[in-house]
């Protein structure tokens, strides 16, 4: 590149800054949380962590939370709680992280993915009732970009078949469905706090329940199936333990949830922004006819951890994606369908797996920019860009 194409180039960059698709918040407040632990005597598993774990589960509906490393090893030990293991089959939608299904082949079942709603790409009831076999032991409902799955449905074919009704809410902590909080439907209710969801603690996620038998066992799995933690032992002046399940060291820190803790108390905050913000991408999409938001229902209250459209078939989405990129607006495409990455490929018959709606989705599917961050001109300015790369005026 010429000199003088270099500057032109940073002077663009510097004029118009990259916006990513999420991003964490973390202000003076969060900063002081986290130092206050590390002055203290605990560092992992210690009074901030009983305390995330109450206030989300309040946060969330339900009664009983159990924080853990990460969502994936909340997935991980919702599927151990529920006793899932090799032979049992567990239902996931195909448009989903990997991490959805990765759960269930972790216990050596068989994740059998189904097809989603086009309208919403939310895993369609039908479909879940068309899959269920003698093996079946539960459904993963995944609320993908933050909003509801049909709970009423799911819940009923789960009660109908004696299956367990898992949440995958990773992407809704603050969402409703026709007035309960997201934790209060499912069997056990999935969070992550990776810092492009709602709220962050670094590495973490957390499984909520109202079932005291499935928190306990789940409390066991992450510190290796061992009965009681250290803190415990420590009150009751004992040396003694014993492993009573093979169980992994999934513990989340004190340091994590004293940040999580500071970052709760602005979530409301934050999701009203996000709302805000879908508001206004919504109002302004209705401009571009190439460009359709996903469907939002009416009967639910969307927690927007993503904001996507769907483009017009006749719109080329690869090239959309670069033009965007190279106007520093950091769009997105979520997901790859679970059938088609390799490794699952190669472990379903294809017979079974021909999912239309996720595939047609998944060839028109965008994410735009959404987290609280982003402001009224951030929107605009994606909107402007959008507007400019599907006419190819840019
Ligand atoms: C983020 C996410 C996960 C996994 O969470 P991690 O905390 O990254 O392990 C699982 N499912 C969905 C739908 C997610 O978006």
């Amino acid at each position: 590149m010429g000199k003088d194409a270099d500057i032109a180039r940073r002077i663009q960059q510097i004029s118009l800054p990259f916006i990513p698709y999420g991003r964490q918040q973390i202000g003076e407040d969060d900063i002081e949380a986290v130092v206050e632990v590390l002055r203290s005597d605990w560092l992992t598993t210690g009074p901030q962590v009983a305390r995330f774990e109450e206030a989300v589960a309040a946060f969330a509906g339900g009664r009983h939370g159990v924080a853990v490393s990460s969502g994936t090893a909340a997935l991980h030990a919702a599927m151990h709680a529920i006793a899932v293991g090799p032979g049992d089959e567990v239902i996931v939608p195909a448009i989903t992280f990997v991490a959805t299904a990765n759960c269930a082949a972790y216990l050596g079942a068989t994740p059998v993915i189904v097809d989603v709603d086009p309208a919403t790409l939310l895993i369609d009831p039908e479909q879940v009732r068309q899959h269920i076999t003698p093996r079946t032991r539960a459904i993963i409902a995944v609320d993908y970009a933050g909003q509801p799955c049909d709970y009423a449905s799911l819940r009923q074919i789960a009660d109908e078949h004696n299956l367990y009704l898992v949440a995958d809410s990773c992407h809704s902590l603050g969402a409703e469905y026709r007035g309960r909080r997201v934790a209060e439907i499912a069997d056990l209710t999935v969070f992550s706090f990776h810092p492009v969801k709602h709220i962050t603690t670094g590495e973490g996620g957390m499984v909520v329940t109202n079932t005291a038998e499935l928190a306990e066992r789940m409390r066991r799995f992450r510190n290796h199936g061992i009965s009681t933690d250290h803190r415990q032992r420590e009150s009751l002046a004992t040396w003694f333990y014993e492993m009573t399940e093979l169980g992994f060291n999934y513990r989340i820190s004190d340091i994590g949830c004293a940040l999580g803790l500071s970052q709760l108390k602005k979530l409301p905050d934050w999701l009203a922004r996000r709302r805000e913000i879908a508001a206004l991408y919504t109002a302004a999409l209705q401009n571009i006819a190439e460009v359709q938001p996903l469907h939002a229902a009416g009967d639910v209250m969307h927690a927007w951890h993503l904001y996507v459209v769907r483009l017009a078939a006749s719109v080329d989405r690869a090239a959309v994606f670069q033009r965007m990129r190279a106007k520093n607006i950091g769009v997105n495409v979520h997901y790859l369908p679970l059938h088609l990455h390799p490794y699952y490929r190669q472990r379903v018959s294809p017979a079974v797996l021909q999912l239309p709606a996720a595939e047609a989705a998944y060839g028109q599917i965008l994410s735009l920019p959404m987290h609280a961050g982003l402001t009224d001109d951030d929107v605009m300015r994606v909107v402007s860009t959008l507007w400019q790369a599907v006419a190819g005026a840019c």
